[in-house]
């Protein structure tokens, strides 16, 4: 009998050496200790034996009880070790949230500013045939203006005598909205564009915000007025704005508008143009524009800007890429960083 039990306590050593899961450690304790296991069964039968042989056959076993059982305890300390550290104090793992596209909080951002002086954002096609962002902005067929924007132009069957095209520039959907709206008009288009360029500062499709306010009695003070609102709450109340005179085919008088630089404070540096750096265009309604909305600029004026919202938001946050078109391509590791 003591032979039988050192024949079992190898076979269990070895099982138990050669577990590799925790359920296998259980099947063994159980093949081995369990109410019908080997060992038990085998300690069962002790007390069938004779008195005097009992003392000696019951150490055994109870020894290689011991032995299993502790073989058995490590053996689940090490699988369980291996298999997954668990440490229940630990703060949990929060599952991975996004956040809106840097170029998409923009938008919203300064749609929100326009808001509170009385801009309604609009939303036009990204398809228009030639006349609202040509014809309509005062650039007749023939004008060498149209060559200024690269423009993709559809293979659709043209529409009368206009072609179709991707819009250009975000000064179609002002077009459109003094030819739509009911006065006075007062919206800010922001819109894709589309443009045959393709390098480290341009994208072929990128974003503009277009306002345009036309009614009765609308100046230049109007103009200078908006754009200050915008600059002051966009880039920071100590930015001035100057508009330099300037020539746009839909404006008259045009101005190109600079913000002082946020780097040198209007002083002049390396990064700007003697204390100023260049935002966009503006200007009050040229004639043709409002006639083309079928509006009257004897009665009629209207102001009107666009800029480019990426340039805009680049020039906010100081944020020097090397390449622009990096916003587009989906890089989550330069994407997480805002
Ligand atoms: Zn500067």
């Amino acid at each position: 009998m003591i032979k039988q039990i050192d024949t079992l306590l190898s076979e269990a050593r070895l099982a138990i050496q050669e577990a590799k899961t925790s359920n296998v450690i259980e099947s063994i304790r159980l093949e081995y200790l369990g109410r019908q296991g080997k060992l038990t069964t085998l300690l069962r039968g002790v007390k069938e034996l004779p008195v005097r042989e009992r003392p000696q056959v019951g150490g055994a076993a109870n020894s290689a009880r011991q032995e299993i059982e502790q073989l058995l305890s490590d053996a689940v300390d090490r699988i369980e070790g291996g298999e997954i550290a668990i440490d229940t104090t630990l703060p949990g793992i929060s599952p991975e949230t996004g956040h809106l596209h840097l170029v998409t909080k923009a938008i919203e951002e300064i749609a929100a500013i326009f808001k509170q002086i009385g801009f309604t954002r609009v939303r036009h096609p990204d398809i228009e045939t030639e006349w609202f962002p040509f014809e309509a902005l005062n650039m007749p067929a023939d004008h060498p203006a149209r060559d200024e924007w690269e423009t993709f132009f559809m293979d659709a069957k043209p529409s009368g005598d206009y072609r179709f095209m991707l819009t250009p520039h975000g000064t179609s959907g002002t077009a459109r909205s003094l030819a739509t709206l009911p006065l006075p008009v007062r919206s800010i288009n922001i819109q894709k564009c589309y443009r045959r360029q393709s390098d480290a500062s341009h994208t072929p499709v990128f974003h503009q915000f277009d306002g345009v306010y036309a009614a009765e009695g609308v100046t230049f003070q109007h103009l200078k007025g908006v754009l200050e609102f915008f600059v002051k709450a966009y880039f920071g109340t100590e930015r001035e704005v100057r508009l330099r005179p300037y020539h746009f085919r839909f404006t008259e008088p045009s101005f190109e508008v600079d913000i002082s630089c946020g780097v040198c404070n209007g002083k002049g540096c390396r990064l700007c143009k003697q204390g100023w750096v260049e935002l966009g265009g503006a200007g009050m309604l040229h004639p043709n524009v409002l006639k083309a909305a079928k509006l009257n600029p004897k009665k009629i004026s209207g102001l009107a800007f666009g800029w480019g919202v990426e340039r805009t938001m680049l020039m906010r946050s100081g944020l020097s890429i090397p390449d622009i078109r990096i916003l587009y391509e989906n890089d989550m590791r330069f994407l997480q960083q805002f």
